[in-house]
C-alpha cells in the first residue's frame, strides 16, 4: 500500500532523470491531481492518505509515458488557459502560460466594444479564439488553422468551453483565396517562432512530442509567418484597427521594422514575465 505522498516521491525521482528537481515536482504534482481528480489543495491536506488499488493502478497506467519524457498534459488530455480548461493531444501546441497576456491585454482594452470582429491566425488548440470569446462574447471570432486535426481540437474545445467561434482551414503562406467576407478590428496570432537552430537548446519534451509544424521556422527566413500575417492583415483590417503578435525574443526590432514596412506604424511592445519582448501590437 502506498501513500499519495510516497507516490509522488518515487515518480519524482524517476522523472528527475529528465527533469530538474522542481519541474519533476510539478508534473508529478500536476498528473496525479488530474487522475485522481482533486485539486492542488487537495492534494496537500490528504497527502498522507493510502492510494486505493484503483487509484493506483491508475497512476501506473501511464508512467512510462512521463518517464519517457511526453508533456504531462497529452498524457493527461488536459491543459489550462487563462482559467479554462483544454483538450490537447499531439497536433496541437500545449497553450503556454506567457501568451495568456496576450489575451489578457485584449480583453483588458476592448472589453466594452461593441461589434468586434477577431481573426486568430494558427490558432491550434483554439486556446487564444476561445479565451477572447468566453470574456468578450459580443465578439464575432474566426480561428484560422492550416492542419484539420488541429481545427478539430478545436471545435472540440469550443463546444467544452460552450462558446461559438467559426473554424476555417486556411494556409496563411499559400495563395489561395480567402474564404471569410469579413473586415476584422483585431487579427492576432502566435505563429511558429523557434528557429531550427534554438532547437538544440530545448528540452525534449518540447522537441519530441509537440508538433514541429507550431513552432519553428528555418534560420534563412524567421520571419516569414509575420511577413504573411501583416500583409494579410492590412488587406483585411478595418482602419484604427490592431495586429497583435507573438514574437521570439530576439526579433522585436526586425518584426516592427517589417510591420512599418508593411503599413502599421504604431507599434507597441508587450513584454513577458520573464520581462522578454514577447509581443507585438500594431496599429496604422
Ligand atoms: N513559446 C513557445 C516555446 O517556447 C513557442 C511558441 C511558438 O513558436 N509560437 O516553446
Amino acid at each position: 500500500m502506498s501513500t499519495i505522498k510516497s507516490y509522488i516521491t518515487q515518480l519524482s525521482n524517476k522523472l528527475c532523470e529528465i527533469y530538474p528537481p522542481e519541474e519533476a515536482l510539478s508534473v508529478v504534482n500536476y498528473y496525479v491531481c488530474e487522475v485522481l481528480k482533486i485539486s492542488n489543495t487537495e492534494l496537500i491536506c490528504c497527502k498522507d492518505r493510502n492510494l486505493n488499488e484503483e487509484q493506483f493502478q491508475k497512476l501506473k497506467k501511464d508512467e512510462s509515458r512521463l518517464v519517457k519524457g511526453e508533456p504531462v498534459q497529452y498524457v493527461t488530455g488536459k491543459a489550462y488557459f487563462y482559467g479554462l480548461e483544454f483538450f490537447v493531444d499531439k497536433n496541437v501546441l500545449i497553450p503556454r502560460q506567457e501568451t495568456e497576456i496576450l489575451v489578457d491585454s485584449i480583453i483588458k482594452r476592448f472589453g466594452i466594444a461593441q461589434n468586434l470582429h477577431i481573426l486568430d491566425i494558427g490558432t491550434g488548440s483554439g486556446c487564444i479564439a476561445i479565451s477572447l470569446k468566453k470574456f468578450l462574447p459580443q465578439a464575432q471570432i474566426w480561428a484560422l488553422d492550416i492542419s484539420e486535426k488541429s481545427l478539430s481540437v478545436c471545435n472540440d474545445n469550443a463546444k467544452k468551453n460552450e462558446v461559438e467561434i467559426s473554424t476555417v482551414i486556411y494556409d496563411i503562406l499559400g495563395n489561395a483565396k480567402f474564404p471569410i467576407d469579413a473586415k476584422f478590428e483585431i487579427i492576432v496570432s502566435n505563429p511558429p517562432y523557434v528557429l531550427e537552430s534554438e532547437k538544440q537548446l530545448m528540452h525534449k519534451n518540447v522537441t519530441e512530442f509537440e508538433p514541429n509544424i507550431a513552432l519553428y521556422v528555418s534560420d534563412v527566413a524567421p520571419l516569414i509567418y509575420y511577413k504573411a500575417i501583416s500583409t494579410f492583415a492590412k488587406r483585411h483590417i478595418d482602419i484604427n484597427v490592431e495586429l497583435i503578435v507573438e514574437i521570439n525574443e530576439n526579433f522585436s526590432t526586425q518584426v516592427i521594422e517589417l510591420h512599418k514596412n508593411v503599413g502599421f506604424f504604431k507599434n507597441e511592445i508587450i513584454f513577458d514575465l520573464n520581462n522578454k519582448p514577447r509581443f507585438i501590437c500594431s496599429k496604422k
